[in-house]
């Protein structure tokens, strides 16, 4: 199924389509859920019927929230470290549950900016072509 936006080759806004993937939404319309579970994205769009299954994000999303945990944690880790010197416990006990929490909130947004900006480009099928 192929929705009314995907019938001309109309350029696609690449900012638009990563601000809704990163917002959880369909790249095409805006309106429709683009997860069916945590991380798992849906095959169409329950709006528009826009196929998202094209999408190969693979190691890229782990990979942007990685770099941008590790920039939020390490500099204010080692400016606590430095300012206060507080016991190893400590620092375990703030920076390990902080760092997962950071990682499962920052996952699905970089995945759905990913896959927006995959769709936008029309890469992996999501121009109408196969690879
Ligand atoms: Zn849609």
């Amino acid at each position: 199924m192929t929705s009314i936006a995907d019938t001309a080759d109309e350029p696609r806004s690449v900012w638009r389509s990563i601000r809704r993937g990163a917002a959880f939404k369909c790249p095409s319309c805006g309106e429709g859920q683009i997860f069916r579970k945590y991380l798992k994205i849906t095959d169409n769009c329950s709006q528009c019927g826009e196929e998202l299954h094209h999408h190969r994000a693979d190691d890229a999303p782990p990979y942007f929230t990685i770099f941008i945990v590790g920039h939020m944690v390490v500099p204010a880790m080692l400016w606590i470290e430095m300012s206060y010197r507080p016991d190893v416990w400590v620092h375990a006990a703030i920076w390990g549950p902080l760092t997962l929490a950071l990682t499962l909130t920052i996952l699905p947004i970089t995945k759905g900016t990913v896959v927006g900006m995959q769709w936008a480009v029309r890469m992996h099928g999501f121009g109408g072509q196969e690879d």
